[in-house]
């Protein structure tokens, strides 16, 4: 979309102001408002803003930034209210000469499918973001699901139901395909799938739909989390993520017909660097002290670094694609909707395709192996190794495989690992209700 279109698509949608948007390095969505009257200039000169108070970003001696729309992110927000009706666009961080700013998130997933664009190819991702639904507790926080609803269950008349309804709908007028929805196995849990597209676009429908849902559940008076594990006792939330690489001319590279559940050799490299990475890559997308209360056994997300046909326990499944080329996929099962999509997606990449380049190997698959009923023994003489089992572990994981600093740079891998060593000590030194009612009055 060029500016001149892009000004007539606001006009005809009556839009009061436009939201420019951005994330700092933890995914969080930053917003610069302008009135519809300022949005040529903008357009045309891109907006400077100072980014020394956003996390991640420059040094207070180069503090200025400057916003570029990507004009073909545009949208209106339609829960917004006529008379206030509001649009976004997605905006690219540079510095004030132009170039890209390296500490902007979106810049690095940008500029690694840049790379690999460069080859031929593009990554292409299917997330299925899980969440909950709760009702406000009195002002309080802690969480009451908002119905009594298990999974998959269909009920013709539900509040849950009506929201979700109307969550899908938005959605899809906001330029997302939706593919299904459905109820998620704890009460007040639900999940909507929207179509793979490549990562960039993916990770910019990822961040949409997280506040869309929030913004449309506060509208009905409900709260809306994402967060990875709200019960204890009940399933958490994931962000189970469907991968394939195309190539530019539409050919699906993790296809091979002549190949067992149809994967090709390529798409089995790309899983073995995957599954090489998998305790850092988890600090990249499970990057919350409560995502590791979710990856435990018993409740359908993965501990264990193994892959497989059908088996749920693993990290990376091959889900059966019928007889259809373009549906072999791998579906990585550690990613929670807490990460920072651009973030995630770009480490999964990275981790994949040095899978490819050097050729890599996965073990054996877990197809008909239960892991959880194996003991602790059996699974190291098997060489069976766990996902990390907390935060912690998965930056130290981190800090001690190169790629990740390699991939996000020092000053950005600074700042994202200190944020969350941060959080990290902060967990591990405030005292839970558990350790009162363990210890209180029994030490
Ligand atoms: N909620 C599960 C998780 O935390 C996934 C359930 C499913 O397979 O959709 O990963
Ligand atoms: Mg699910
Ligand atoms: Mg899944």
């Amino acid at each position: 979309m060029d500016a001149k279109t892009l000004i007539k698509r606001v006009e005809e949608d009556r839009a009061k102001f436009v939201s420019l948007q951005f994330t700092d390095v933890f995914g969080t969505v930053k917003s610069v408002d302008l009135p519809v009257s300022k949005l040529p200039e903008a357009l045309d000169q891109g907006i400077m803003f100072d980014g020394s108070s956003v996390e991640g970003f420059a040094r207070i001696q180069e503090s200025d930034m400057h916003l570029r729309p990507d004009l073909d992110t545009y949208t209106v927000l339609p829960w917004t209210p006529e008379d206030m009706r509001r649009s976004r666009i997605i905006c690219d961080v540079e510095l004030p000469d132009g170039r890209p700013y390296p500490g902007d998130p979106r810049g690095v997933l940008k500029r690694v499918c840049n790379e690999l664009a460069q080859k031929g190819m593009i990554y292409n991702v299917g997330p299925e973001p899980e969440f909950f639904l709760f009702r406000g507790n009195g002002g309080g926080t802690h969480p009451v699901p908002f119905d009594t609803g298990r999974y998959f269950d269909f009920s013709s008349d539900d509040t849950a139901v009506r929201i979700r309804t109307k969550l899908i709908l938005a959605l899809n007028e906001m330029g997302l395909d939706v593919e299904v929805g459905h109820h998620e196995v704890a009460l007040g849990q639900h999940e909507i799938d929207f179509r793979f597209a490549d990562a960039v676009k993916t990770a910019d429908n990822i961040l949409m739909m997280k506040f869309t849902v929030k913004a449309i559940a506060a509208q009905e008076g409900i709260i809306a989390s994402f967060m990875p594990k709200p019960v204890f006792g009940e399933n958490g939330s994931g962000m189970h993520c469907h991968q394939s690489i195309f190539t530019k001319d539409g050919k699906n590279l993790f296809y091979d017909g002549t190949k067992e559940m149809n994967f090709s050799d390529f798409a089995r490299h790309f899983i073995a660097g995957q599954l090489k990475h998998a305790k850092g890559l988890t600090g990249m997308v499970a990057p919350c002290v409560n995502s590791y209360k979710r990856l435990v056994p018993g409740y359908e997300a993965p501990v264990y670094i193994g892959w497989a046909q059908t088996n749920r326990s693993a990290l990376i499944r091959i889900p059966s694609a019928g007889n259809n080329p373009n549906a072999v996929r791998a579906e990585l099962r550690c990613p929670d909707p807490s990460c920072n999509p651009y973030l995630a997606l770009a480490a999964m990449l990275v981790c994949g395709m040095e899978g490819v380049e050097q050729n890599l190997e996965p073990m054996e698959p877990m197809n008909n192996v239960n892991v959880f009923e194996l003991t602790r023994r059996q699974r190291r003489e098997m060489g069976i190794e766990e996902l990390p089992g907390s935060l912690k572990e998965a930056l130290l994981a981190m800090e001690n495989d190169p790629l990740f600093e390699n991939l996000l740079g020092k000053d950005l891998f600074d700042s994202y690992t200190r944020g969350k060593w941060s959080d990290w000590d902060e967990f591990r030194t405030s005292v839970s209700d558990w350790e009162i009612d363990r210890y209180l009055l029994t030490i």
